[in-house]
């Protein structure tokens, strides 16, 4: 009843042209859309885990509520690195991951979130937005029917959590570490034994002994897993995930049958949240790493020149074996080194020697 008057008497205060639309807002209403997103994250996790709630929040707001995405946590719906194949089949509609989980389907899906000797956060933009990234990674996810998109990043990660001190490079030999992507194999060639498990089956991993050390992201992600309480050291800085890109993937059929505004939206609630958690992480690491030293007396230490050498110089060999495997790579990894050196060329000028006077004088 009230129903009825209230609709008599919008439509009486209106002209005919607007009456009409608020007439069809019913058939507008039933093309509400539902759509199911897999996370590799565990639920609400800070960052990884709140970046696709944010992303959904986003979406359903600037879609008055006709997109409404449920979020999966890791192993809800399917595991954590079966969300890909999720999508790419249809069995979920979107993911949010980190491409390098992907790199059993093509290696050059490593680029896309972080390499050893890498990006950062500024650097990756850089490339995807404005130096050729973007063509490649559509033209990459396309062959699984994927469209995907920055969502996320955690800028410069830490170098991992040890049960002893790494004072030269045969700490590494025979060592059980948690290193996923291109940095896993790094740790491969120097010796390591690296693994490439779940966030949330690090904890338990390094409790039992299963592993001795693994690498997750930085203060405030580490920090939530309580990584403090099974090992001591700290080292930085994260060689292998200088500005790890996170990002969110859609079936390509679904995306094709959303309108333009409503691709548009999500493209650009993504990018919001892409440049969010950039500084959301920038804040929240430093209170973490504070928390970490002084309440929890965690030994923070930094990698030697001598193993950051090392670790470099066989980080450039296992990318250039990476980039040869098949030509789709070598194209990503040579419009990616283009854009890298542009970036460092500028860096070298700008924000290298300001950051080092900022804090010499
Ligand atoms: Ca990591």
């Amino acid at each position: 009843m009230s129903k009825k008057i209230d609709r008599r008497a919008v439509i009486g205060g209106l002209a005919t042209g607007t009456a009409a639309a608020a007439v069809s807002a019913p058939a507008y209403a039933q093309g509400k859309r539902r759509l199911k997103m897999v996370t590799t994250w565990p639920k609400n996790f800070p960052g990884l885990g709140t970046a696709p709630e944010n992303i959904a929040k986003r979406v359903s707001a600037m879609t008055d509520g006709q997109i409404e995405i449920k979020i999966y946590a890791a192993g809800e719906l399917v595991g954590a690195f079966e969300s890909f194949d999720a999508v790419s089949t249809g069995t979920a509609d979107m993911y949010n991951g980190a491409e390098y989980y992907w790199q059993g389907k093509s290696t050059a899906f490593n680029f896309f979130t972080a390499v050893p000797f890498g990006m950062t956060a500024q650097e990756l933009n850089a490339w995807i937005d404005f130096g050729g990234g973007r063509r490649l990674w559509e033209e990459l996810s396309a062959k699984f029917n994927v469209i995907a998109f920055q969502s996320a990043n955690t800028g410069v990660q830490m170098g991992g959590w040890f049960n002893k001190e790494i004072t030269s490079l045969d700490g590494f030999k025979g060592l059980k570490i948690r290193m996923p992507g291109l940095g896993g194999e790094v740790m491969r060639r120097l010796g390591a034994a690296a693994v490439a498990l779940p966030g949330g089956e690090i904890f338990p991993s390094m409790k039992s002994g299963a592993i001795d050390a693994s690498e997750w992201v930085g203060p405030w992600n580490d920090l939530a897993f309580g990584f403090h309480q099974v090992a001591e050291y700290y080292y930085c800085p994260g060689f292998h995930e200088p500005g790890a890109g996170l990002s969110t993937g859609v079936n390509l059929d679904v995306w094709n049958s959303l309108s333009k505004s409503q691709q548009e939206i999500i493209r650009n609630a993504c990018a919001a949240e892409n440049a969010s958690t950039t500084s959301e992480y920038n804040y929240k690491n430093a209170s973490a790493l504070d928390t970490l030293v002084k309440k929890h007396n965690v030994k923070v230490r930094s990698f030697s020149p001598e193993i950051m050498q090392a670790l470099k110089q066989t980080s450039d060999k296992v990318l250039a074996e990476a980039a040869a495997k098949d030509p789709f790579t070598a194209k990503v990894f040579e419009s990616f080194k283009a854009s890298l050196a542009n970036s460092m060329a500028w860096g070298a000028r700008s924000e290298e020697p300001y950051t080092l006077a900022r804090r010499q004088v």
